[in-house]
């Protein structure tokens, strides 16, 4: 036992390298972390980090194996998937959490996976991966709801730290409250409240909410609103965006949501 190295990490390493041929064996790494826990009572990361599910969609088998390694090492929890049809839906911000996307997938475009998410209205921290270095892609990528981009080739090191940083600006924000006047909005547990009493919303009614919420007091463009829930099925008319706002408005007091004419809907600071 005094032959091992002295961090959890590289302990964690020296086991996994014996046990080098079942790497990819979920029952031969789980007894090296359990290993790793009795010895090192003390390594809380690797404890905490068995509590981080993290949902890798990435479909180049050296690249993924790379990474899936690296994150296990670290103590994650990983869900590999190759394919854009294979991802969840929704990303369940109890289930998952942080997303890591590939752009460039065989059935799809990782930013589509990104949308409908945001769509969605799901804040699970996303990172999105990608081949394409033009910064014209990075930029709308950032637009697109992604909480951080790395270009590949990468150190899959590097991927695990920013993971790290994500979660937790993420988790800063888990007792985040928004505000506008008497309205409460908590994006992630999507409770919104009316003068301390709770109001029950559609997701889409929601989306909408979130949206206007960002920034209260300015103007939010029709057509971003209605390309906001898009991605929750066929593209959206205005006219069925106006009945969103309208229940929206129904149930939050109409005064708070005012309409620009031409413009768009702004939220009443
Ligand atoms: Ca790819």
């Amino acid at each position: 036992m005094q032959n091992f190295a002295k961090s959890p990490y590289e302990t964690l390493a020296a086991l996994v390298a014996v046990h080098h041929p079942w790497i990819g064996d979920d029952a031969v790494f789980n007894s090296c972390a359990e290993t790793i826990r009795v010895l090192w009572p003390s390594s809380s990361n690797i404890r905490q980090n068995a509590l981080m599910h993290i949902l890798l969609v990435e479909d180049d088998l050296d690249l993924g194996r790379a990474l899936h390694a690296a994150m296990r090492m670290e103590g994650l929890t990983v869900e590999w998937l190759r394919r854009a049809n294979d991802a969840p839906l929704r990303l369940n911000d109890g289930v998952v959490s942080c997303a890591i996307v590939d752009l460039g997938l065989p059935d799809g475009d990782g930013m589509d996976l990104l949308k409908r998410w945001r769509g969605l209205g799901s804040l699970v921290p996303v990172i999105v991966i990608t081949a394409r270095t033009d910064l014209q892609n990075r930029l709308a990528g950032l637009d697109g709801g992604a909480d951080d981009f790395l270009v590949k080739p990468f150190d899959p090191v590097e991927l695990t730290s920013r993971i790290r940083a994500v979660t937790r600006r993420y988790a800063r924000q888990a007792t985040q409250v928004w505000r506008a006047g008497a309205l409460e909005l908590e994006p992630r547990s999507h409770v919104v409240r009316v003068h301390g009493k709770q109001v029950d919303l559609s997701p889409r009614e929601f989306c909408l909410l979130l949206e206007l919420a960002r920034e209260p007091g300015s103007v939010v463009p029709k057509g971003l609103l209605a390309q906001r829930l898009e991605p929750l099925g066929e593209p959206i008319e205005f006219s069925a965006l106006e009945v969103h706002l309208s229940n929206l408005r129904r149930k939050i007091g109409p005064e708070r949501i005012r309409t620009v004419r031409g413009v768009g809907y702004l939220l009443h600071a």
